[in-house]
């Protein structure tokens, strides 16, 4: 049984996102024994679980070649894992291919996930409005008509009504992240997925892609961010997370991980990245 779905707005920028309530609050994700690598030899899961709720924002972090990009194109089930199990609002949909099941994915529980990539992945050949109406027609049942109708809704309320009709190589680097996210919020996600999507762009771009992420904190998305922008992840995190050889190494709250970590690789890995005075 899925709970009801509640429709919220955003007050300033309008975009219409469903407010995410699972069942259990505590088991809006659950990752159980999760073991992915690559090959014999690159690990980037070793028996890893994590749980999220329904109203968390979890910010990933870890050193570069922690697996924290795996992490999220496994959440979305683009990749495989090797045993474990992945639920996503109670139900499992993800597991490993030698838990003693086949190797399923719940194509119906992943289209509830979105997800948004450092590059962008708008299709060069597709005007805007092309690259909206792509899934929700092709994968969400939506007539064309009712698509475009969203479409023009979401991009309106972001702030790029003009772009509608334009092609991704006529718009600057943030406004195709922003694309890129109204894109991921046409199937209506439960749960959204960022891989570094502004580690990319100049830095006067950063914070107009930010302010969308806030905006979507501010609704109660429950998202999963991976970032190297502290700032940022202070900002909208409810929980950081650190990552290292394939192993939650700790986690807690902004306040708990960037003043007073307690795991020596984490303080050390901030220590890098903080640039204490
Ligand atoms: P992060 O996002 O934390 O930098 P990644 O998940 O991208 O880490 O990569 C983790 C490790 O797995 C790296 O050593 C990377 O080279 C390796 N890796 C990632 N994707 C693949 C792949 N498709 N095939 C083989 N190795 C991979
Ligand atoms: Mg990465």
């Amino acid at each position: 049984m899925q709970s009801p779905q509640i429709a919220v707005m955003f007050p300033d920028t309008g975009l219409s996102v469903r407010d995410a309530a699972p069942a259990a609050n505590g088991n809006f994700v659950q990752l159980r024994q999760v073991c992915k690598s690559y090959g014999e030899n690159i690990v980037v899961m070793d028996r890893m679980n994590l749980d999220m709720r329904a109203d968390d924002r979890l910010v990933i972090i870890g050193p570069s070649g922690s697996g924290k990009s795996s992490l999220l194109r496994v959440m979305m089930g683009l990749e495989g894992i090797q045993s474990g199990e992945i639920a996503f609002r109670g139900e499992p949909y993800i597991y490993g291919a030698d838990a003693g099941r086949t190797k399923r994915i719940d194509t119906n529980l992943q289209k509830q996930i979105g997800m948004v990539f450092q590059h962008y992945t708008l299709f060069p050949h597709l005007s805007v409005l092309g690259n909206l109406i792509l899934a929700p027609t092709k994968v969400g049942g939506m007539s064309k008509t009712q698509a475009t109708e969203r479409a023009r809704t979401y991009l309106a309320r972001l702030g790029l009504e003009s772009k509608l009709h334009a092609y991704p190589s006529q718009l600057s680097g943030g406004q195709k992240q922003r694309v890129a996210i109204a894109r991921a919020l046409m199937l209506e996600p439960k749960l959204m997925l960022f891989d570094e999507v502004t580690s990319a762009l100049d830095p006067e771009m950063v914070i107009e892609v930010q302010n969308v992420m806030l905006k979507l904190a501010e609704q109660k998305m429950a998202m999963i961010i991976v970032t190297h922008d502290m700032h940022f992840a202070r900002s909208i995190a409810t929980r950081v997370v650190f990552c290292a050889g394939g192993k939650i190494v700790e986690q807690g709250s902004p306040a708990e991980m960037f003043r007073s970590p307690k795991e020596p690789r984490t303080r050390e890995f901030l220590e890098k990245v903080l640039h204490f005075d």
